[in-house]
């Protein structure tokens, strides 16, 4: 498997803030990276600034040979990069279908006419063709997790970034979610995920690596980077969600 992205030293801040005081990771074709860490060590930081959100005051991200340390938002999209929002906000009085079609046409760079098989593959892929017609506001939280991740895969991306998808489903749909996500490794697609829920990650990911105050505290194979003795303390007294 070759690498896919490459993160080199980056260096994060909101202003004055410091986020990310040097980070370096590697992430390979088709391989599941689960990413944890408590609250505050800066995990959405890091999926902002992979997808363009806020550019890094130092280091290098490097996406399938490309530099894009300093690439827009929109053209980070076009080159294969789509992401998920912890809180789904889709358009409520729009059609799941509709709701895809926008990443996919206008997110993605493309005429409707040519972004409508990727958003009825996408749409079958999370399992909501059934629902396809149906308006975004009347979906339960599961089925509006489903479109959140739809509506990323409809841009047609190499690298899928999901930022805690699972926040705020009960066990049984936190499982449905980890299903899916196993369904969709399967299609090669990579994907990055951001989760707090320790049994899910350990059980969906391919590497595991634990952030703490911005930093990489341990990075490599799931359970091992569970029981190793900084993540063990880092997670006393953090509730999983
Ligand atoms: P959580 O698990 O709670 O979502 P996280 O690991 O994703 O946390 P971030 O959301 O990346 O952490 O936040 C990292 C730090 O950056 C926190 O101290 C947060 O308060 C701060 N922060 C986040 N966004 C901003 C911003 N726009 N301006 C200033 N500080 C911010």
């Amino acid at each position: 498997m070759s690498t896919i992205l490459k993160v080199e030293d980056i260096h994060v801040a909101y202003g004055r803030i410091k986020i990310i005081p040097g980070l370096s990771f590697e992430l390979r074709e088709g391989e599941v990276l689960g990413v944890i860490g408590p609250n505050g060590a800066g995990k959405t930081t890091l999926m902002n600034a992979l997808i363009g959100l806020v550019i890094p005051t130092q280091g290098k991200i490097i996406f399938d040979g490309v530099d894009i340390t300093k690439m827009s938002p929109e053209k980070r999209c076009h080159l294969g990069l789509g992401r998920t929002y912890q809180i789904p906000r889709p358009f409520e009085g729009m059609t799941v279908f509709e709701n895809v079609l926008v990443g996919a046409s206008y997110g993605a760079g493309r005429t409707e006419a040519k972004a409508r098989p990727y958003c009825i593959e996408a749409i079958k892929k999370v399992g909501l063709y059934e629902k396809k017609d149906i308006l975004a506001g009347q979906l339960t939280l599961l089925d509006r997790k489903r479109l959140e991740i739809a509506r990323a895969l409809g841009t047609n991306p190499k690298i899928l970034l999901l930022d805690e998808v699972a926040a705020g489903l009960t066990e049984a749909e936190v499982q449905d979610v980890q299903d899916l996500v196993a369904d969709l490794k399967t299609t090669g697609i990579t994907i990055m995920w951001i989760e707090h829920v320790i049994k899910t990650m350990v059980e969906s990911t391919d590497k595991l690596m634990c952030l703490s105050t911005g930093s990489l505290l341990r990075y490599g194979d799931p359970l091992e980077t569970m029981n190793c003795a900084e993540v063990q303390e880092v997670y006393l007294g953090v509730d999983e969600e």
